[in-house]
């Protein structure tokens, strides 16, 4: 079959690859879709390790076409997702308090197993969420990691319907952000980004509050005219956000961290102390939030927006990536 896999030389090479017979416990998908990710731009330039010969890919939508004789869970002709959280051990303190992508013997697709850039992907049966009828697949396998992400870190975040949430980029993440955020939680949202471009596309979805923070003071202005946020969530990759999400946030708000970039944030002891703050880590999100984020998407109420391509653009893509080129999620068209 035809797959992306990563080489030594931190490209990735399209080519026929085998792939097993399945397993117990297993099922053989037949992959329609794949969004590209940032993270498989890290996994591919060996930011994480070495994984060269590993299949890449961890927002796959497919159609099962074979299971193992031991599966119960899922049927020839389903649809589902391969995600970024692939697997559990199933017995641990995380795996069984709902805390499961925190299991310390992950595996994850597209990295430590083959994922989904691929004409066929194997899954683990348990671990494969079904897509529900009526959600584009192409649009379903943005949500399998930018949509279930955020929405996760909306969850974590503890807003209420009417209260102020800030969003820090507003780019592929933060743009589903805003969408779960509006729609789902009912919340206000301020929308922040250095790009003018995306923050057209912000005000479009409906954002209630916008701010360029090289044009004027975010933190100010939010306290200024809304008292502080009660929640922020961070998609952005810089520092400078993360410092000015825990300025912007009123006394007892949360501070959602989802984007990652290299460095320390500066966070006063006294503010987070004498105001209350809480700063949390999101990490995508279980099988169970990413039913939901599919039942939302599937609902109409977060659409989003994708460019579907042929796998062979692989190398195209992580190059426009890296040029910040594109606003919407590229996905690899199988059948193209
Ligand atoms: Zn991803
Ligand atoms: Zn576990």
């Amino acid at each position: 079959m035809k797959a992306a896999v990563v080489t030594s030389d931190k490209t990735v090479e399209v080519k026929d690859k085998d792939i097993r017979a399945i397993r117990s416990g297993e099922a053989l998908v037949d992959v329609e879709f794949c969004g590209v990710c940032h993270t498989d731009l890290h996994v591919k330039n060996a930011d994480f390790g070495d994984k060269t010969g590993v299949t890449l890919g961890h927002e796959g939508i497919g159609v099962v076409r074979e299971v193992a004789d031991d599966v119960t869970s899922l049927k020839v002709g389903d649809r589902v997702s391969i995600a970024w959280f692939f697997e559990g051990c199933g017995h641990c303190e995380y795996c069984v308090n709902g805390r499961e992508t925190l299991c310390r013997e992950v595996k994850n697709a597209g990295y430590s197993v083959d994922g989904a850039m691929a004409e066929h992907c194997i899954v683990t049966a348990d671990y494969a969420v079904k897509v529900p009828d009526g959600l584009d697949p192409a649009a379903a396998s943005s949500v399998t990691c930018a949509g279930v992400t955020t929405y996760k870190a909306i969850k974590e975040s503890k807003i209420k319907p009417g209260q102020w949430i800030a969003i820090y980029g507003l780019g592929r993440l933060g743009n589903l952000a805003l969408q779960y955020a509006k729609n789902v939680f009912n919340a206000k949202v301020v929308a922040i980004d250095v790009n003018d471009t995306q923050l057209d596309f912000a005000r479009e979805v409906g954002a209630d509050l916008i701010l360029n923070p090289t044009k004027e003071n975010a933190e100010q202005v939010m306290q200024e005219k809304i008292g502080g946020a009660h929640a922020a969530i961070v998609t952005a990759v810089a520092k400078s956000a993360f410092n000015s999400a825990i300025d912007c946030v009123r006394a007892g708000g949360v501070v959602v961290a989802v984007g990652l970039p290299p460095e320390a944030m500066d966070l006063s002891i006294p503010r987070l102390v004498l105001d209350g703050i809480e700063v949390v880590g999101s990490l995508v999100g279980t099988r169970e939030d990413l039913r939901e984020a599919f039942d939302f998407a599937a609902e109409g109420l977060v659409v989003p927006k994708v460019e579907k391509r042929p796998i062979e653009d692989i190398n195209d893509i992580f190059d426009e990536m890296i040029e910040g080129k594109f606003k919407g999620r590229m996905v690899i068209d199988m059948n193209m």
